[in-house]
């Protein structure tokens, strides 16, 4: 079933898959690719470096909006990005280009 972008109000991925994601992320952040990024402590959006727990785990495509927990999509984030990115996400744009296409792995 593929799915149109919608405007606005779309209900979103379902709740399973949500879940399936979130538990991938989970996963990921043990991994060796994971632990390597947070070490360098590099914020993917603003490009200064942090202490390791400064580092959180962003989805560039929420999960809410049909992201996944793939390498291609999870970058190391500042508190500060993470939380700025909250109120304007990039959705629109990624949304405009091919979202079916594979992640780089
Ligand atoms: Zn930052």
């Amino acid at each position: 079933m593929a799915r149109e972008r919608a405007g606005k109000g779309d209900s979103g991925p379902d709740p399973a898959t949500v879940k399936r994601e979130k538990e991938k992320a989970r996963q990921l952040r043990s991994t060796s690719w994971w632990q390597a990024l947070v070490q360098k402590g590099v914020c993917h959006y603003c490009g200064k470096t942090f202490a390791a727990e400064e580092i959180t785990m962003d989805h560039v495509v929420p999960l809410s909006r049909g992201g996944r927990s793939t390498k291609g999509n999870i970058v190391p984030a500042c508190k500060e990005c993470n939380t700025k990115k909250k109120h304007a996400t990039p959705v629109d744009m990624i949304l405009s280009g091919d979202l079916n296409k594979p992640l780089d792995l």
